[in-house]
């Protein structure tokens, strides 16, 4: 018997069993692409709720977009319907800039400084600033994110944007471009959250000029991404900071925790509860129509369709999401 030859064949056993278990909790290309087209067709007729109308560009944006993408940790991509039409990515943007924030400040500063509680008040409130001692209370609120991008390190306005940009970008794995529409619709007419950094300026809890700070932020709301981008910057969070197309660490891991953990309790606005309690799932919408909804471990789901509901929410963005996540058993409370 050729000892060096069977010893060779067990090796080979072993790492092919290792290799398949590894991964046997996996879901097949097959059950991914067959539940995707069915989120698709089930809803791609529902056209209720309304696009966003408070920034005049969001409003003639086309309601029949609808694109659905779910990245996994190894970087392959499933796609369903118009997934390389741009929205305005809104407050999505918050979570990275957030994430940015953290990295340079740390945890902590994140939690004392901005806050993660619910507000349990419109994304745009003033009233729950003064409510909760002139803090923002989470950083996916406007007050909050506001107050994030006043903190990124830099020497000005413009360095700021560009690191904000960058940081976004390197999520999504491509150079992330300007809605210039959006944003010169949005920054002529953004007085509310001018008033809002006024205020936190008021309280001590603006890293740099409050209305510099307020101009920044409507530009990194007014970066245009597709359902593929938000699912890869959500697959990056589901694996641990690490982008899995390009394989780039944008964030240390020990932070993803702590976003997905505000995205849990923040994310879907003052509806978040209900989000959660459907879908187990740390998520976050924007007033473009995007959600981005991360099953940590395991995948990124980005999907865009501009008219929302009351709260803010995509309506057909939350009905595909929430299919895709329960057909496909992904609640992590579930696992
Ligand atoms: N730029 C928007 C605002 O500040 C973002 C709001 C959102 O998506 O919730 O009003």
């Amino acid at each position: 018997m050729n000892f060096k030859l069977v010893h060779v064949f067990l090796s080979l056993t072993l790492l092919v069993v290792f290799t398949s278990s590894s991964y046997a909790n996996e879901l097949s290309k097959e059950q991914i692409n067959k539940v995707l087209k069915e989120a698709y067709n089930k809803y791609k007729g529902d056209m209720g709720g309304k696009n966003a109308d408070y920034i005049k560009a969001l409003d003639i944006v086309d309601p029949t977009i609808f694109g659905i993408t779910f990245v996994d940790t190894h970087g392959n991509i499933y796609e369903y319907g118009d997934t390389k039409q741009v929205v305005s990515i809104q407050s999505i943007s918050k979570v990275f800039t957030a994430a940015l924030v953290m990295s340079e400040h740390g945890a902590k500063f994140v939690q004392e400084k901005i806050g993660v509680n619910a507000t349990g008040a419109a994304f745009n409130s003033i009233i729950a600033i003064e409510q909760h001692g002139g803090s923002a209370s989470n950083p996916f609120v406007n007050a909050g994110a506001i107050q994030s991008t006043s903190w990124v390190k830099a020497k000005d306005s413009k360095e700021r944007w560009i690191k904000i940009s960058a940081n976004m970008s390197a999520y999504a794995g491509r150079n992330l471009t300007l809605n210039e529409p959006v944003y010169v619709s949005e920054v002529n007419d953004n007085k509310r959250n001018q008033a809002i950094s006024k205020i936190l300026d008021a309280y001590g809890r603006m890293g740099s000029d409050p209305l510099e700070a307020t101009t920044v932020y409507t530009k990194q709301c007014s970066l245009n991404v597709s359902s593929k981008d938000l699912a890869v910057m959500g697959a990056t969070l589901a694996n641990h900071g690490k982008n899995p197309v390009t394989n780039t660490q944008v964030i240390n891991a020990k932070y993803t925790p702590k976003i997905m953990a505000v995205m849990a309790t923040a994310g879907l606005y003052d509806n978040a509860g209900d989000w959660l309690y459907d879908t187990g799932a740390p998520a976050k919408s924007g007033v473009g129509g995007g959600i981005l909804a991360v099953i940590p471990g395991k995948y990124g789901i980005g999907i865009v369709s501009p008219p929302l509901d009351k709260y803010g929410n995509s309506v057909r963005a939350q009905l595909a999401a929430k299919y895709i996540i329960e057909k496909l058993n992904l609640n992590p409370f579930a696992q």
